[in-house]
């Protein structure tokens, strides 16, 4: 890794696609990298926190992002061809997608999961990251050095009891960082990263555990060093790893 620390790290005039931006670790990473210089593309199925969003980064006289409501639970292919396609008539090229939205579900034994909930889980936490791929490469094949970042959990890395669809689509999610960092390390200059948050402070985590204090835990803004180090060059070594974005921060700190 090299000595650039996430206080250099500048993704100026970078166009920075983050899904789920409204909200949560997704909304502190998109305010973060308009900080940092980029144009940031802001997706996520309710309008009112986006424009929230877009208001605070107009308010600090940021780039001007652009809001892209889109409902990954429902979204057509075509839905996400159009997005592939007005991104490359406004900008030519895509230079960081992040996928980061996603939803937990009702945790609980497996035979007690509805199996539309299952599916609804799959079709946002890992079919909606294959479409918007797949629809959005060839603008990240038009910039110097795309970046994807696949956004995981500890229980996508090692299954635990009664974590049902989110787990298993997390543990997909790992696959679709591996198949195409595989596919695209030697035909392109695209980096591919999964990045586990760890315990944070939001909405969803606090469904996942009703009984803890929030106050406990770190903020979503306590991440951003880690996410933008993996948007910019300084993180191109971790390209095709599962980063734990706690011990990254920790690097960076004693760097
Ligand atoms: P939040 O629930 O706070 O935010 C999730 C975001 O995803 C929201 O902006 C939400 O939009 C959006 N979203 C959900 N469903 C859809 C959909 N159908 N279409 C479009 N957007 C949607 O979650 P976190 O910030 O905590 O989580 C961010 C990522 O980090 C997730 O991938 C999560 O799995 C992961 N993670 C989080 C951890 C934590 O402790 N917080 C730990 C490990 C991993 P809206 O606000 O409109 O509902």
């Amino acid at each position: 890794m090299t000595n650039q620390t996430s206080r250099t790290v500048r993704l100026d005039g970078q166009i920075v696609l983050v899904t789920g931006a409204g909200d949560g670790i997704g909304k502190a990473v998109a305010i973060a990298a308009a900080a940092a210089g980029a144009t940031v593309i802001l997706i996520g199925r309710t309008q009112e926190k986006l424009e929230a969003v877009y208001d605070q980064i107009m308010a600090e006289k940021l780039p001007e992002p652009v809001i892209h409501p889109m409902d990954l639970a429902t979204a057509s292919q075509e839905d996400y061809d159009v997005l592939g396609r007005s991104i490359l008539e406004q900008f030519g090229r895509l230079d960081v997608l992040l996928h980061n939205a996603s939803v937990l579900g009702n945790l609980g034994p497996l035979q007690f999961i509805q199996p539309e909930s299952w599916m609804k889980i799959m079709q946002i936490n890992v079919n909606a990251q294959f479409l918007m791929t797949r629809a959005l490469l060839s603008a990240l094949l038009n910039a110097d050095s795309g970046k994807i970042l696949f956004t995981s959990s500890g229980v996508g890395r090692k299954g635990r009891a009664y974590w049902g669809a989110y787990a298993v689509s997390k543990f997909a999610t790992e696959g679709m960082m591996q198949v195409p960092t595989d596919e695209l390390a030697t035909t392109s200059n695209i980096k591919v990263f999964s990045i586990n948050p760890g315990a944070t402070r939001t909405r969803m985590r606090a469904d996942a555990f009703p009984g803890e204090n929030p106050a406990t835990l770190p903020t979503p803004e306590s991440l951003v060093p880690a996410y933008l180090n993996l948007m910019s060059e300084a993180g191109a070594s971790l390209s095709g790893q599962a980063v734990d974005a706690r011990k990254l921060l920790e690097e960076l700190a004693s760097e």
